[in-house]
């Protein structure tokens, strides 16, 4: 039966623990987006060998922790389809019908191909795979002809670049076997690490919903604040603290407009300020450590929701590379 809900298509690289900038980021939108739309949401283990492929370690490790994290989130399999790329092996044929009609330009004047050549050090990326990461996104994305995929305002490139795949195939084979996805654009808070930098896994200054609660004190507690605040009376800057950052996160109205006045003044100290934000984060990450530790007891129902995804997964994605290799008469 043919769903009448819009189709969104969405993924994540399963290249390490997932933190809180991620789940603010991106999982909170998914929850949102799968009472009204029907989700595809996959984890992208193939891509993660684009700039991991030297040390394939502990990926397996990465997957289920990435699902476990997603379920115990409340991404629910009822009514999301949840996948892993690397068991439909459509992506990969697509990937590499693709590759035969896609010109090197497109992929060299690619945004990020250069920045992250240049951002990730210590790994050799002049590799034909990240050059033509954008055409196994392409792949990823049109096999499941989604209508909306969830980007930030950075990655809009990316997806230019899989309607102008859509377009090429299409003109090609004269068939219009591919629908342009539109973005659905997300607001991605700004959520710092605990050095005061963006959170991430590459600068290890995340807070992770794997971490135990006093774990997630403790980083909270030795995270940096306005640097010029010494002593306890020295009058503090919340505009540039990143303490400040995670109250406007998960504080409440009242208590964000306290802070912003006492740090001033320096009638709250740091210790109690963190000690607040810290409650607050706890609270927030309770139900996820609760739903974690059923999801952990129970690896059976994990496997489950995998088999039955990618089935689902599958499916679709048979029926639309039958469609592909019709129109290009192979
Ligand atoms: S009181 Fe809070 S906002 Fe002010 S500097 Fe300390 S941690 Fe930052």
């Amino acid at each position: 039966m043919t769903s009448l809900r819009k189709r969104v298509l969405s993924g994540m690289q399963p290249s390490g623990l997932l933190h809180l900038g991620n789940y603010l980021g991106a999982l909170e939108n998914w929850k949102q987006l799968q009472a009204e739309y029907e989700c595809y949401f996959f984890v992208a283990d193939w891509h993660a060998l684009s700039t991991n492929y030297a040390d394939t370690s502990r990926i397996r490790e990465f997957v289920r922790e990435l699902l476990i994290d997603w379920l115990a989130a409340g991404i629910d399999p009822n009514r999301s389809t949840v996948f892993i790329q690397s068991r439909i092996p459509e992506h990969a044929i697509l990937h590499l019908l693709f590759s035969m009609m896609i010109p090197i330009s497109w992929l060299e004047r690619n945004p990020t191909y250069k920045e992250k050549q240049e951002e990730i050090k210590g790994k050799d990326l002049s590799t034909y795979g990240f050059l033509g990461y954008p055409v196994l996104q392409a792949a990823d994305i049109l096999l499941y002809k989604p209508d909306y995929v969830p980007v930030g305002k950075d990655q809009l490139p990316h997806l230019e670049l899989t309607r102008e795949v859509a377009r090429r195939f299409n003109d090609l084979y004269k068939q219009p076997v591919f629908p342009e996805p539109k973005e659905h654009l997300t607001k991605f808070p700004k959520v710092l690490g605990t050095d005061g930098r963006k959170m991430s896994k590459s600068y290890g200054n995340t807070i992770n919903l794997s971490d135990s609660e006093p774990v997630v004190r403790q980083k909270l507690k030795t995270m940096v604040t306005d640097p010029a605040r010494v002593k306890r009376m020295d009058p503090g800057n919340p505009d540039i603290c990143p303490v400040f950052d995670f109250h406007k996160i998960f504080s409440t109205l009242p208590v964000i407009e306290q802070i912003n006045r006492e740090c001033r003044t320096a009638e709250i100290g740091c210790i109690d300020c963190k000690k607040l934000v810290a409650d607050r984060v706890v609270e927030k990450l309770a139900p996820i450590w609760d739903a974690r530790t059923k999801l952990l007891k129970n690896p059976g129902h994990l496997d489950e929701v995998v088999e039955e995804g990618s089935r689902k997964a599958r499916a679709v994605a048979k029926a639309t590379l039958h469609d592909v290799t019709e129109a290009m008469k192979i």
